[in-house]
């Protein structure tokens, strides 16, 4: 057949079988060499039958062949064809990741693999992932923990979830993946990943090749080129904690400091944020299982800018570490005024310059006035540095002031009251009233007063 034909128009040539044009002669075999023929006709004669029986017999057999080997052929087909893929279960996938969380923080990357295999490039990078960036930490506890994503049976939302060092809390999150889990003959194997692309370097999963620090009530996290970094801010740790004394913070338990070597870094680890591109040094509320944030605060730092710091490294620290261990003061005020979780971090911190200050309470507190700082809900938004630098000085010159007025003793109740008020002036007044026992404009007079007479 020459189908060729067609893609020319011409109607394709039935088959090649027909006599050759102008050679008519050559097919006719059974005119040659006629002398043989009568010997071939007696052997044909005799073996005609027996050739017969054979075929009868060859299809006899194969017929039977059919009706009784092919049932068996189709009886036990598992065992020698792949086994079929089925959706792990929840518990299923509990027994596997729980093998794999064990062997995650013993850092036993053979047993990883055996207790959660992987099939693809995807789930196999993806596991691969947790266990380079989360299997360094120090983990006092840890389990991966699925959640089974609702409608798609296997997937199951992985978060690997545990307790840093003698940090809290204990459910705090250092990564999560999205995970399809299939059941392979009797193993739980990874077969897909879905996890969104801002989740991949959330949590601790931002650090490249992580180290931990531990020092001075602090477990600093690094990259291992800012290991340096994270020593010199564990060792800052030892003057930081004694200056929280001034507001009458014993440290109890130990603070998280993630040392971060980009804001790119910095971003990935919160998710996205935070939208204050100024952001270098900041406590946050560390991620965890349950919603209700931990008591003490993360603190995180962009690495590069603690370069040259020097001296006032440790007062940084000091400012954050006033962050992580008051915020708990505002766990159930009505509100938690910027103005006064600043004001506290400030005076801890100490070692500002109150020019600015004593300028502005000169001119009459016209560029930020005391009550409506106080009331701002967030210093940053829409200020300039000078105008937050401003407003910072003055909530330190507050803090300051009651404590040289009426003693630590009255600091947090003053906080506290002016932080579960309505935050009007009448608010401010009334809470001013209950915690210190004098109106607003006497608290506003003296606190000018003071502001003048700061170095
Ligand atoms: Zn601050």
């Amino acid at each position: 057949m020459e189908l060729g034909y067609t893609r020319a128009g011409v109607r394709p040539t039935a088959g090649c079988s027909g006599p050759a044009r102008g050679r008519p002669g050559r097919f006719r075999a059974p005119t040659a060499e006629p002398r043989t023929i009568g010997l071939m006709d007696s052997a044909q004669r005799t073996v005609r039958p027996w050739l017969m029986l054979f075929v009868v017999a060859g299809a006899i057999f194969v017929l039977a062949g059919f009706v009784f080997l092919l049932p068996l052929a189709f009886d036990e087909p598992q065992a020698a064809l792949p086994p079929v893929a089925r959706a792990a279960t929840p518990e299923e996938a509990r027994v596997a990741l729980g093998r794999a969380a064990k062997a995650l923080r013993a850092g036993d990357r053979v047993a990883y693999r055996a207790a959660l295999p992987a099939s693809g490039v995807a789930a196999r990078r993806s596991l691969g992932e947790l266990f380079r960036h989360l299997s360094p930490l120090p983990w006092t506890r840890l389990t991966l923990l699925g959640t089974q994503v609702p409608g798609v049976p296997g997937r199951f939302d992985v978060r690997a979830v545990g307790q840093l060092g003698r940090t809290g809390p204990r459910d705090r999150i250092g990564g999560e993946r999205i995970l399809d889990l299939q059941m392979l003959a009797s193993r739980v194997v990874a077969t897909g990943d879905s996890t969104p692309p801002a989740v991949r370097r959330q949590y601790l999963m931002s650090f490249h090749d992580p180290v931990a620090v531990s020092g001075n009530g602090l477990l600093v996290l690094a990259d291992r080129r800012s290991k340096d970094r994270a020593e010199a801010l564990a060792d800052a740790g030892a003057s930081a904690r004694t200056r929280l004394a001034l507001v009458g913070v014993e440290p109890d338990a130990s603070v998280l400091v993630s040392v971060f070597s980009s804001l790119e870094d910095l971003k990935a680890s919160l998710g996205g944020g935070p939208d204050e591109d100024r952001i270098r040094y900041f406590s946050h509320a560390g991620p965890r299982l349950r919603p209700r944030p931990w008591r003490i605060l993360d603190i995180g730092v962009l690495g590069p800018s603690l370069d040259g710091t020097g001296a006032w490294m440790p007062l940084m620290l000091s400012h954050e570490m006033t962050h992580a261990y008051t915020k708990q003061w505002f766990a159930k005020t009505v509100h938690a005024p910027t103005f006064l979780l600043e004001g506290l971090a400030t005076a801890v911190e100490g070692g500002r310059d109150w020019t600015p200050l004593r300028e502005e309470v000169a001119t009459g507190n016209q560029l930020w006035p005391l009550l409506d700082a106080m009331a701002a809900g967030n210093l940053w938004m829409g200020s300039s540095n000078e105008q937050v630098r401003l407003a910072y000085l003055e909530a330190s010159a507050v803090v300051l002031y009651v404590l040289d007025r009426w003693g630590l003793a009255k600091l947090r109740p003053f906080v506290t009251a002016v932080a579960d008020s309505d935050l009007t002036e009448g608010g401010i007044d009334k809470a001013v009233r209950e915690s210190l026992a004098v109106s607003w404009d006497e608290f506003y007079a003296g606190w000018k007063d003071y502001a003048l007479a700061l170095p």
